[in-house]
């Protein structure tokens, strides 16, 4: 018969020392002997279950107390159970290092047998309350227990082809909150009935609830049987309750290392089980090493975070916002991109994901806001009198109570304008607290920020909530257009009627991933304000981006002159209303032509000619002197410019030039001259 004592491990080279221990301890527990670490994990892996302590020594051949315990701590399965080391010597390094294996006490070589039981039953009885082996709701094993079992079972049925699965309820919270915890504990149950009458049916099965909704279960592996078990989950968790259909997602992991630690195995079961999330149909997903790739790669963009906020790896791009009634550019978004040293440039769709599961997206956020509050200073400094560029607010920090601050801070500290950063909020980050995102923008709105809604349509939200939602502009993407070709046409029907009740509620459309002509000339068919699109120009860098804008409104400046040329040809008609508003002006007024350098007066009016004083020869020429160097800076692009000169009397003038018109080589500039002593 089978003893119903606990057993303890004693790990010891030496013959007698066992068995004097085997002698103190007989009388209470049931012992196991390993000659060294190698045969203590040997033994753990078949008896993990009955063993409630280990009684290890540091000096053994084959494998030593240390090696022991560096590869004991590694097996998760193992942490309840307490390891007491005997040590004979008062080596301080090895005490140290026990400790960080965890190692629960010391004893001294030889034993006090009283001593050594005491510390025994104190071990015991701390394992026991940190280690419950039933899950309180349904019963199964709990994490530790299971992984024992799995553990045990691997070890025991060699030759056998086992599969490790993770089972998880896909928007188990959301059952919890429509239905309450009851209703989540109904389900909890029925699927821990499931896999216990599953268990009948193979010879080897172990399964547990190892937390919250997530359930897992050990079996051998057949394709047939993994069939079976998610066919059976499925069909039998949809009688639970019929107003809700409840899907699994499982991710299976076929061993192919046994002796990789369990909670490893889980790892690689978890990954799978990562791929079917959010897909309708697909409720099994089967682990292959390219995702250990895909979480090796994850573990990278995070730890790198840090180093790439500190060294500026991240970088700003701008992909221009075009006005599609004027055609010409107004504004930008910011885009981040990670120049790293190394791998080169990193989209965001390789990390922004990641720092968005896991909350670091809001720091890269703000990092981002930051460096655009740095750009506009810049070129306000510079004279560029630049459109707002917006930027995008990541879901945690939509919920940051500090949000407002944060931004508040910064448009002070830089000093810039809040309508200069406009602030993109994707159509998801609204729906979980509206109240609370309601709020928020009231404050921002306050401060004079605009709010753009991003990605609408992309998500869930009714057109309802756009009425309820002050936002200042809507985006749309073309995307959710492209999606169903085979609807003819009805996307188009949609995006339609979105951008005329965007209308009516006075907010102006911005539809992004705009890539063809005849997209444009579609939007601007349906009366939508703004577009955002490779058919423009692609999210580019900063230097880029000032070219680009500079480029453009010079196109404006040109097609802005080629109105002016009949204004011009009306000036030479002396009775023309132009001309007599000319003369009517009360400052001096002169038109000239520049050509190769050389400057020629067409026309002024009296106060003009008053001012120069034809009779004053010296004046003429420091004159014209002053003129050439102006239009000179003009005729490289500066289409407005202006100087101050002192002239006789203390008199001090600003003289401002604008160019009316242009041809070949040739400029036509009109000159003011304003008394500024
Ligand atoms: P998003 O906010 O919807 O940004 C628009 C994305 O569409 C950008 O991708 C842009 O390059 C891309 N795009 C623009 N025009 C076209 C087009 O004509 N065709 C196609 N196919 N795509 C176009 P990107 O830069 O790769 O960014 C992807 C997403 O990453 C962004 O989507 C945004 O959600 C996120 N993201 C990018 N930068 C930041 C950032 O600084 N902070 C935060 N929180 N998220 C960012
Ligand atoms: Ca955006
Ligand atoms: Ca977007």
């Amino acid at each position: 018969m089978k003893s119903m004592k606990n057993t303890i491990l004693i790990v010891d080279d030496e013959e007698i020392v066992k068995k004097s221990l085997r002698d103190v301890l007989k009388d209470e527990y049931d012992t196991l002997e390993a000659e060294n670490g190698q045969e203590a994990l040997d033994m753990l892996a078949m008896h993990a279950e009955s063993i409630v302590v280990i009684v290890l020594d540091v000096v053994m051949p084959v494998m030593d107390g240390l090696s022991f315990l560096e590869h004991f701590r590694n097996h998760q399965e193992y942490n309840n159970i307490p390891v007491i080391v005997a040590t004979s010597n008062e080596d301080e390094g090895v005490e140290q290092k026990c400790l960080e294996y965890g190692v629960w006490d010391f004893v001294m070589k030889p034993y006090n047998p009283v001593l050594l039981q005491f510390r025994i039953k104190n071990v015991i009885d701390k394992s026991r309350m940190l280690m419950s082996e039933r899950d309180p709701v349904t019963g199964l094993y709990t994490k530790l227990k299971f992984y024992q079992k799995v553990r045990h079972m691997l070890t025991e049925a060699v030759g056998e082809k086992f599969a490790f699965v993770r089972i998880d309820i896909d928007r188990f919270k959301m059952i919890n909150n429509f239905y309450g915890i009851k209703e989540g504990d109904k389900v909890l149950l029925a699927i821990a009935k499931e896999l216990i009458r599953i268990s009948s049916v193979f010879d080897y099965f172990v399964y547990a609830r190892l937390e919250n909704d997530v359930f897992a279960c050990c079996l051998p592996y057949r394709e047939e049987n993994i069939e079976l078990l998610v066919n059976d989950l499925q069909i039998n968790l949809k009688k639970v309750n019929k107003d809700y259909n409840i899907k699994v997602s499982c991710g299976v992991y076929v061993i192919n290392d046994y002796n990789m630690d369990v909670s490893e195995m889980y790892d690689r079961a978890y990954l799978a089980a990562k791929t079917c999330k959010g897909k309708f149909v697909q409720n099994v997903a089967y682990y292959d090493e390219s995702m250990i790739e895909d979480m090796r790669q994850e573990q990278f963009v995070i730890n790198a975070v840090n180093k790439a906020i500190e060294e500026e790896q991240f970088v700003v791009y701008l992909q221009p916002k075009v006005n599609l009634v004027t055609g010409k550019p107004y504004g930008a978004e910011a885009l981040v991109r990670w120049m790293h040293p190394k791998q080169g440039m990193i989209a965001p769709g390789e990390f922004i994901p990641i720092y968005e599961r896991n909350g670091i997206i809001g720091r890269l956020d703000q990092y981002m806001w930051k460096s655009v509050c740095k750009l506009l200073r810049r070129w306000i400094d510079e004279g560029r009198n630049p459109d707002p560029i917006s930027v995008n607010v990541s879901r945690v920090n939509i919920y940051n109570p500090h949000l407002v601050e944060i931004l508040n801070k910064l448009i002070t500290e830089y000093r810039i304008p809040p309508q200069l950063l406009n602030l993109e909020i994707t159509e998801s980050a609204f729906m979980e607290d509206q109240a609370l995102v309601m709020k928020t923008m009231k404050r921002l709105h306050n401060l004079g920020f605009k709010i753009m809604m991003d990605d609408f349509g992309s998500g869930y939200s009714s057109l309802n909530v756009l009425k309820d939602m002050d936002v200042d502009y809507l985006k749309i993407d073309m995307k959710f257009l492209q999606q169903d070709d085979e609807f003819n046409g009805k996307g188009e029907k949609v995006l339609t009627s979105v951008v005329r009740m965007a209308k009516w509620l006075h907010l102006p459309s911005i539809v992004e991933g705009v890539e063809t002509e005849e997209q444009v000339d579609f939007l601007k068919c349906i009366g939508c304000e703004y577009a955002q699109g490779f058919y423009y120009a692609k999210p580019m860098p900063v230097v880029d981006y000032e070219m680009y804008i500079a480029r453009e409104r010079r196109k404006e400046d040109q097609s802005s002159m080629n109105e002016n040329a009949s204004m011009i040809s009306e000036l030479w008609n002396t009775r023309s209303a132009v001309s007599m508003l000319f003369e009517a002006l009360d400052v001096p007024v002169a038109i000239y032509e520049y050509r190769n350098d050389k400057i020629e007066m067409l026309r002024s009016n009296t106060l003009y000619e008053r001012y120069i004083n034809i009779e004053n020869r010296e004046l003429q020429r420091k004159e014209k002197e002053e003129l050439r160097k102006v239009f000179s800076r003009i005729a490289i692009g500066n289409y407005d410019y202006h100087v101050e000169v002192d002239r006789e009397n203390n008199k001090r003038y600003r003289i401002s030039a604008k160019v009316l018109g242009k041809r070949t080589n040739t400029l036509v500039i009109m000159v003011t001259y304003m008394d500024i002593s």
